[in-house]
């Protein structure tokens, strides 16, 4: 499949810094164009031109070995040698990949990291896009399956058990990459920073004056930048799956990019977009799209149940549910709250 680099300037959650965030002291924002969407660090302290080098450096090796669309990257390893042999891969592939099946035991199969062959089929994003026959996807189903990847720790390798089978880390690598970058701000000492990696936001430390961060979430009907609601977190991270990020439309049908493992078609289950609020921006990531194909009642059930983490459900009648502790207002008339 041949994907399209598809650069979004605008991300799907922007971080509204407000006045309120001593602007004065921030060292210009640095943004990159990797993994496949705008990249953005702003750090609020000294010492900032070698950690955005640091920062950006890593970025692009995470890409370089966790990527499904550049060749040679261990992920096209281990795919190219799916049915055949196992592949040694670098320890943070492999800790992604775990992480990765754990999300997938922990949301029943509704997020899995084996959704490569549908990616493909359905090519949404990219320059074949199109929708396949039931046949089509009746036959690549059988090779969405989690449990069908198996991992040698002591080797540090992973083996695809059947031929044609695929890994994608689209949904979790995101966020992963921001918990990298915030490692390193936190190595050097620096705090306050933001992270936006295509809209998965990292908020690292406080602001200097103590304030909450704001966080705008994307009006799932409306263009970039519009929001449906503000939130408010510490140092946390904000993730949105949604139907508005990579899509086309058919016949007046929407086909969106967060595949439903069990029917092999865009997941859809009355929500626009699923927001999870979480410490740890890969944990964040990996559950927007588990909820996001889990649908709300089993999704929010598995929310309740993690410590530490909050969610925001908008649903195609405009109404919005979110979880106790998510400090959440809405601004856009047009939705309302449902309890
Ligand atoms: P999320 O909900 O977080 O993830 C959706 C993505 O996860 C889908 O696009 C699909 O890849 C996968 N997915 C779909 N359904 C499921 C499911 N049920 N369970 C698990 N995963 C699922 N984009 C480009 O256009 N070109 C590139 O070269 C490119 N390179 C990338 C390299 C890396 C390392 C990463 C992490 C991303 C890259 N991307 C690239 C972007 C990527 O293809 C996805 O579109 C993007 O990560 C989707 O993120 P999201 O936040 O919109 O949605
Ligand atoms: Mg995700």
């Amino acid at each position: 499949m041949k994907l399209q680099y598809r650069f979004s300037l605008f991300v799907i959650i922007v971080p509204l810094i407000f006045a309120a965030c001593n602007r004065a002291e921030a060292q210009p924002t640095r943004t990159e164009l990797v993994l496949g969407t705008a990249c953005s660090v702003t750090l609020y302290d000294q010492g900032a031109p070698r950690v955005y080098r640091n920062i950006f450096r890593r970025i692009e090796e995470i890409e370089k070995r966790m990527s499904v669309n550049l060749p040679g990257t261990d992920i096209a390893r281990i795919n190219a040698a799916a049915g055949r042999s196992s592949v040694q891969v670098q320890s943070d592939v492999f800790l992604v990949i775990e992480r990765a099946l754990h999300f997938a035991e922990l949301s029943g199969g509704a997020f899995d990291p084996t959704v490569g062959p549908l990616v493909s089929l359905w090519g949404i994003g990219g320059d074949y896009q199109r929708v396949p026959s039931q046949a089509e996807i009746d036959d690549v189903l059988p090779l969405v399956n989690w449990r069908d990847v198996q991992l040698d720790r002591g080797e540090c390798s992973v083996f695809l058990k059947r031929s044609g089978m695929a890994l994608d880390l689209g949904a979790i690598a995101k966020g992963y990459a921001a918990d990298e970058a915030a490692a390193i701000i936190a190595d050097n000492g620096i705090k306050p920073a933001i992270i936006d990696f295509g809209g998965n936001i990292l908020a690292v430390g406080r602001k200097k004056n103590k304030s909450l961060w704001s966080v705008g979430v994307q009006n799932p009907n409306e263009g970039r930048g519009a929001y449906a609601g503000i939130l408010h977190i510490t140092g946390q991270s904000v993730v949105t799956s949604g139907v508005y990020e990579r899509f086309f439309e058919k016949d007046g049908e929407r086909y969106h990019h967060i595949f439903s493992p069990s029917t092999g078609r865009p997941a859809d289950n009355g929500l626009l977009s699923v927001t999870i609020i979480a410490p740890v921006s890969m944990n964040a990531d990996a559950l927007s799209t588990a909820v996001f194909v889990m649908g709300y009642e089993k999704g929010r059930a598995l929310i309740d149940s993690l410590p530490e983490t909050e969610a925001v459900f908008i649903f195609k009648d405009l109404s919005v549910r979110k979880t106790a502790g998510a400090d959440f207002t809405l601004t856009d008339e047009s939705f309302r709250f449902e309890y």
